[in-house]
């Protein structure tokens, strides 16, 4: 049978994005069907204006260590509507450049809401196209919990847009985005606190580096409230949001931001007219091709829960494109040692096994930590400390895995990606020479094991 196309994409965000460009490039017909923004979470709501927001919070960081460089300053002055402003700009710019990406590749755009109506089948518009292939790729959506005053509370995607900074913020989540955000917050000047849970934030990291970040957000003056959960949110008279807790305390604030997590975006999808199922946590089930339930669907990043970061779905889209249409060059996606960033102030930066992870998995380890305060603030008052460990195993010398707490810990751990993923020992990490003088040589110097 002739399809319209031989695959029909859902979203175009990042995994979406770059399966559609690639198939083309390998002579498919393809259609993307966006229903919101090119470009999806990342771009729009998600790392892009994320890290651009966070440029602009480290501004402050720059401005108060000036005065050691022999710089006198004016007192500064931030303006939130002007970050804001040139922040869309810029995503504009890239809503534009997607666009062009998708259409210069041969690729059809249809602007609108897809639905899948049939095995073969898409609804965009009222328009149906038929399709060899379908790929879902429609990304996630952020979830609150459900308490009386929540639709009190913003997200992420509100955040972006907020007409003014709030003076006062609640972020409530101890994961990547609360983290991010409450540094985003508290950078610019808001009286942030910031409420997890559990006993410690970012479960699932190196516990020297949930503790580090801790102890450092503290000396910044984040007011960190851990084992604390909002039982209501109610609006005052004057227009400010009273958060109560479990225990009974009362927080008031002008905005309460979650970041407990996303779900996988299904809404009105059409998923009842195929044979595709979801996990048991709710994402869409896929096989290692990422070939759902129903043999014509396949479904790639964040919809499939797997790991919710955007070179993942690319890479993701990647082998999807190259499956289909191009077989002779498909690798499947390895997902040891994704080198991560959480763009917290100060930022962490991670590749390969925690501690805890490396002692579960019954590696003997060798532990090398070391913390120091960076050179860069020795003609300043901060007193910040950098943390730098690596996980050693003890019986091949391989380096299971690195952490680092400090500036530009994203930067540096990419690198150390390469290494991890090439199997170094911790003998080829003290053989290579480092560059000096920076605070990423560490990493090559660490010569005494802690523990
Ligand atoms: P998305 O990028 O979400 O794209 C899905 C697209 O599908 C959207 O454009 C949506 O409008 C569209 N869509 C949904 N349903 C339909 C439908 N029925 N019809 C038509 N279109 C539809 N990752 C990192 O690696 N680094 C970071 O620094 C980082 N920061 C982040 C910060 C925030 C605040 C958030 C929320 C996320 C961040 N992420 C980061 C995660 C990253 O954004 C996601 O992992 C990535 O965007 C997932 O790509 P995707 O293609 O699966 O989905
Ligand atoms: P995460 O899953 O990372 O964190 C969710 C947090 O919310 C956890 O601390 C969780 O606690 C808490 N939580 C969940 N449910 C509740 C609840 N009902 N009440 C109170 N707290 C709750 O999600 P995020 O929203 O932070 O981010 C989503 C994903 O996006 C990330 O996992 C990451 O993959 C990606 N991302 C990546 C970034 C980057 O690369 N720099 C930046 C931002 C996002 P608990 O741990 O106890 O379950």
């Amino acid at each position: 049978m002739a399809y319209d196309f031989d695959l029909f994409v859902i979203g175009a965000g990042s995994g979406g994005v770059r399966a559609a460009r690639f198939a083309a490039g390998f002579g498919a017909k393809v259609a993307v069907a966006e229903s919101r923004y090119l470009g999806g979470t990342c771009v729009n709501v998600g790392c892009v204006p994320k890290k651009l927001l966070v440029y602009g919070a480290h501004v402050a960081d720059e401005l108060e260590q000036a005065a050691g460089f022999g710089w006198t300053l004016e007192e500064g002055h931030f303006d939130w509507g002007t970050l804001i402003a040139n922040k869309n700009r810029e995503i504009e710019r890239l809503n534009g450049i997607y666009r062009n990406l998708l259409v210069n590749s041969g690729v059809t755009l249809l602007q609108g809401h897809a639905r899948i109506t049939g095995a073969n089948e898409v609804e965009v518009e009222g328009q149906r196209y038929s399709a060899a292939n379908i790929l879902i790729a429609t990304g996630g959506w952020p979830q609150v919990p459900d308490i009386p005053g929540k639709e009190l509370a913003i997200t992420s995607n509100e955040a972006f847009y907020l007409k003014d900074l709030p003076r006062r913020v609640l972020v409530v989540g101890g994961g990547y985005i609360a983290v991010e955000f409450a540094g985003i917050f508290q950078g610019l000047g808001a009286d942030t606190s910031l409420l997890y849970r559990g006993d410690l934030f970012l479960r699932g990291f190196d516990g020297s580096v949930r503790t580090h970040l801790k102890e450092e957000l503290e000396k910044r003056g984040l007011n960190l409230e851990f084992n604390a959960d909002i039982q209501r949110i109610d609006k005052l008279d004057d227009g400010s949001l009273k958060a109560t807790l479990k225990d009974g305390r009362e927080l008031v604030a002008d905005c309460v931001f979650y970041a407990t997590g996303r779900r996988p975006m299904l809404d009105n999808l059409g998923l009842e007219n195929t044979g595709v199922e979801l996990d048991e946590r709710g994402y869409i089930r896929v096989d290692e091709h990422y070939q759902t339930t129903a043999p014509s669907i396949l479904a790639i990043g964040d919809v499939i829960g797997r790991v919710q970061l955007t070179p993942v779905a690319l890479a993701e889209g990647m082998a999807v494109a190259r499956r289909l249409f191009k077989p002779e060059q498909y690798r499947p996606v390895d997902y040891q040692n994704i080198p991560t960033a959480v763009f917290s102030q100060p930022p962490i930066g991670t590749v390969g096994l925690t501690e805890e992870q490396a002692l579960a998995a019954g590696h003997k380890v060798q532990i090398f930590e070391s913390r120091f305060r960076a050179m860069k603030l020795t003609l300043t008052d901060i007193q910040e400390k950098t943390l730098m460990k690596l996980v050693v195993d003890a019986d091949t010398d391989k380096v299971l895995g690195c952490h680092m707490v400090g500036p530009d810990a994203g930067e540096i751990v990419q690198g150390l990606g390469i290494a991890l993923k090439a199997g170094a020992t911790k003998q080829q990490f003290d053989e290579t020479i480092g560059v000096h003088p920076t605070a990423a040589e560490e990493f090559v110097t660490m010569r005494t094991v802690t523990r």
